[in-house]
């Protein structure tokens, strides 16, 4: 089986009747490349750029920063890199646990001040990150992703955030991609479900279903007592997530995921019937998911994904 897979690995992930989607891997660290490799993937779909400021007491600056995605960028020869801005907070704290704003703990972390609401709150954290994402894409094809947005306000001051950071860099006479694209991560259920809304603003979607199961089923993430409850498969979900494609796919956007469920076998049938055009998951799941695509019939998948639909 092992090497059934290896040998898909410069093969496209193209079902029988000849529709082609993107398999992406997702990294943490810029040393997390090797696998994206070796796996054949066909770019970065997550780079979780949160993981350069944990377990350090003070936060990289923005030459760091903008090494390490230049690093990505280089080993990536040429295939896009979506980076993330910080998703700081919830489940992924700073410096044992404090809120990287030196706030104290508080009571529902994931509906907390975290990701992009804790970066427009500390422009001091931010700026220095999208000068550093702005430069790097001067290197390569760079796509910038916002986390966890929950409504078009919050896009309209990163969308004006960028735009001035942009002109900071062209008055110090520095170079950067002035195309490059902007998308939003879809994990907040009210924005899957006004997913129009903000898809005239963007110019991609990816759905984090890791956060958007949590928020639309109310199951804690990180609690194994709950954990049972957990179930991509559940009728409001997949409502959520076929609402955000259709979204995107009406206002000409790309669609893609980068939560478990993209690298899962049990659902890329149905995720490519229901139009997903990119998937990004761990670099290991990428030979099986496209053995899955490679041997699916996109007709079929999407006359079985709008059936199910309809039973919903
Ligand atoms: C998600 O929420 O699905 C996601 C990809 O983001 P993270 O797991 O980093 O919160
Ligand atoms: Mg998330």
């Amino acid at each position: 089986r092992e090497r059934r897979l290896a040998k898909l690995k410069n093969l496209p992930a193209r079902s029988t009747d000849g529709v082609e989607v993107a398999l992406k891997a997702n990294i943490e660290l810029p040393e997390d490349v090797a696998l994206v490799t070796e796996f054949g993937a066909g770019g970065v779909g997550l780079y979780r750029t949160e993981f350069l400021y944990m377990n350090r007491s003070e936060p990289p600056g923005e030459e760091e920063q903008f090494e390490a995605y230049v690093r990505v960028l280089h080993a990536l020869k040429k295939k896009p890199v979506t980076i993330r801005t910080l998703d700081l907070g919830a489940d992924k704290q700073v410096d044992g646990g404090r809120r990287p704003d030196g706030g104290a703990h508080t009571v529902n972390p994931a509906l907390g001040l975290r990701a992009i609401r804790l970066c427009l709150r500390e422009p001091d954290l931010f700026r220095p990150q999208l000068r550093a994402i702005l430069r790097a894409s001067a290197f390569g094809p760079v796509r910038m992703m916002i986390p966890m947005l929950s409504n078009l306000d919050e896009l309209h001051q990163v969308l004006a955030l960028v735009k001035s950071v942009k002109e900071e860099l062209s008055a110090e006479g520095v170079d950067f991609d002035p195309q490059m694209p902007v998308g939003g991560m879809v994990e907040v259920p009210a924005v899957a479900m006004a997913a129009c809304s903000f898809a005239r603003h963007l110019d991609f979607f990816s759905i984090g279903t890791n956060d958007l199961i949590q928020y639309a089923l109310a199951i804690d993430r990180v609690d194994d007592d709950v954990n049972y409850l957990y179930d991509p498969m559940h009728p409001g979900v997949l409502h959520l997530i076929a609402n955000t494609i259709r979204a995107g796919r009406q206002a000409g956007i790309p669609v893609g995921m980068c939560g478990e469920m993209a690298g899962d076998p049990r659902y890329t049938r149905l995720l490519l019937g229901l139009g997903l055009q990119e998937f990004s998951m761990h670099p290991s799941a990428i030979p099986e998911v496209k053995e899955i695509i490679r041997e699916s019939s996109y007709a079929e998948a999407e006359s079985f994904a709008q059936q199910l639909l309809a039973c919903l």
